[in-house]
C-alpha cells in the first residue's frame, strides 16, 4: 500500500484544528520512513523475491524494528508525546498517533503474514490482500480519492496547483510501484524509499503561508 497510506493523512483533514497536512504525512507514513534507514544500516533487511505477491517484488524478511505491532505502538507513543511536547495540544498529539498505528492496520491488511508481532516473537501475521490485485487497486484508489476530495474541501486548501500536482505525482508513482519489473537491489529500494521525505516537503509547501504583500 502506497497512496492508502497517504488517504489516511487526507481523510482526516477537515478543518483547521488538525496536525498540518506535513505532519500527518509523517505520522500515517511514519514506519517506512524509519524503514530503509535500519535497512541501510543493515538492521532490517529484505530480499528481491518477483511474484512474493501478486502486487510487490519485495520480500519483507525481517523488519521487527520499524514493522512489529509492538514497535508500531511504541513509535506511535514517542511521536505522540514529542509532538506534545512542542506544542502542547493534546488532542491533535493523539490524532498523531492515532495515524501512525493506522500504518500498521494498512500493512497489516495488504501483506501477506510478514509483519511481526514484536521483535522478541516468531508470529508474523498479514492478510495478503496484495495477492488479490484487483480488489486491492480499486479498494486503494477509492480510499485516496475520498481523501483528496475531503482535503480539497478543507480550509487547509490553498495552494491548489501545487496540491493536485502532488495528487497527480501520487498516483504515478503508484502506478509505477505496480506495474515496474522488480528493482535491481535492495539497496536501491532503500535509497529511494527515503525520497518519501521530498512527498513531505511537499505537502509543507502546499500549506506554507504565502508572504503578505507589501
Ligand atoms: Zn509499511
Amino acid at each position: 500500500m502506497f497512496i492508502g497510506h497517504f488517504a489516511v493523512g487526507l481523510l482526516s483533514k477537515k478543518d483547521n484544528t488538525l496536525p498540518s497536512l506535513a505532519m500527518m504525512f509523517i505520522a500515517v507514513q511514519l514506519l517506512d520512513l524509519i524503514w530503509p534507514v535500519l535497512v541501510l544500516l543493515g538492521i532490517e533487511s529484505l530480499t528481491i523475491d518477483p511474484g512474493n505477491t501478486a502486487l510487490t517484488h519485495l520480500s519483507f524478511d525481517y523488519y521487527p524494528y520499524s514493522h512489529s505491532l509492538l514497535m508500531a505502538l511504541v513509535w506511535s507513543v514517542l511521536l505522540g508525546v514529542v509532538y506534545l511536547l512542542f506544542t502542547k495540544n493534546r488532542r491533535r498529539s493523539l490524532i498523531l498517533g492515532g495515524l501512525v498505528m493506522s500504518h500498521w492496520i494498512l500493512d497489516f491488511i495488504t501483506h501477506r503474514p510478514d509483519l511481526p508481532l514484536s521483535p522478541f516473537t516468531d508470529i508474523k501475521v498479514g492478510l495478503g490482500l496484495w495477492n488479490y490485485p484487483v480488489l486491492e487497486i480499486i479498494l486503494e484508489l477509492f480510499l485516496f480519492g475520498l481523501g483528496v476530495l475531503l482535503y480539497a474541501r478543507s480550509s487547509n486548501f490553498k495552494r491548489k496547483i501545487a496540491f493536485w500536482a502532488l495528487v497527480v505525482f501520487l498516483i504515478v508513482v503508484h502506478m509505477m510501484n505496480i506495474f515496474s519489473p522488480p528493482p535491481p537491489n535492495t539497496m536501491a529500494v532503500a535509497w529511494s524509499a527515503n525520497l518519501m521525505w521530498i512527498i513531505i516537503l511537499w505537502a509543507w509547501w502546499i500549506e506554507k503561508r504565502r508572504p503578505a504583500r507589501a
